[in-house]
């Protein structure tokens, strides 16, 4: 492994890669290609995507390969998720899918500092890494995960360092979902500034 590629971005840790629609927050329904970057430490209990967390699985893979594989599927957008994909240099990416008039897209916790050029960022706060006060500025889109009834105060608490056009969602836990959802859609009766995200692809069991 060379980590001063890693270091630069020229190198990322591409778990998964597909072009799909947008399963998910503001943006579903529409289609992006999606990169999943591995490693993440954070450990939700109920991370769908737990297979992500060991970096090591995931060597790391050339960007401007991966770039040649997202024109060839011609999207008008990627999306950047993972794992945590802020764990990384994502300033070359970045620069690559501008050059190329493709939109760029992140999925974050928000715990790690910014790289890369985002036309939309969507923050998933995560209680046991909260997000850093610079991602919560830069949202376009705060989704925040709904277990239980605590996580309302948390969502509140999160929504309150976000700017005021920033788009609030309540998904719930899919594990939890036949549970939760109706007590999300009484809250949001309660207070509209907040809408539903349902994870469609997990409905429509597409990826
Ligand atoms: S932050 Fe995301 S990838 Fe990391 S453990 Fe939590 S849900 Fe999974």
């Amino acid at each position: 492994m060379n980590e001063d590629l890693l270091d630069k971005g020229i190198e990322l840790p591409i778990m998964e890669e597909f072009y799909t629609l947008q399963g998910e927050g503001i943006q579903t329904g529409r289609a992006a290609y999606f990169v999943r970057l591995g490693g993440c430490d954070i450990a939700c209990e109920w991370c769908d995507t737990k297979e992500s967390w060991n970096s090591n699985l995931f060597p790391p893979k050339n960007v401007d390969d991966l770039l040649l594989r997202i024109m060839a599927a011609k999207p008008q957008s990627v999306v950047v998720t993972g794992g945590e994909p802020l764990n990384w240099n994502l300033d070359y990416l970045c620069q690559k899918l501008k050059e190329n008039n493709i939109r760029t897209f992140l999925e974050t916790s928000g715990s790690q500092p910014l790289s890369g050029l985002w036309d939309w960022i969507c923050v998933s706060p995560k209680k046991s890494s909260p997000p850093l006060d610079d991602l919560l500025d830069k949202a376009d889109e705060l989704k925040v995960i709904v277990h239980d009834q605590t996580d309302f105060t948390w969502a509140e608490e999160n929504a309150s360092k976000v700017r005021p056009d920033c788009y609030l969602l309540l998904q719930p836990e899919w594990s939890q979902r036949l549970q939760i959802t109706p007590v999300i859609i009484d809250y949001i009766k309660k207070f509209p500034q907040w809408r539903l995200s349902l994870q469609a692809h997990k409905f429509l069991k597409i990826p």
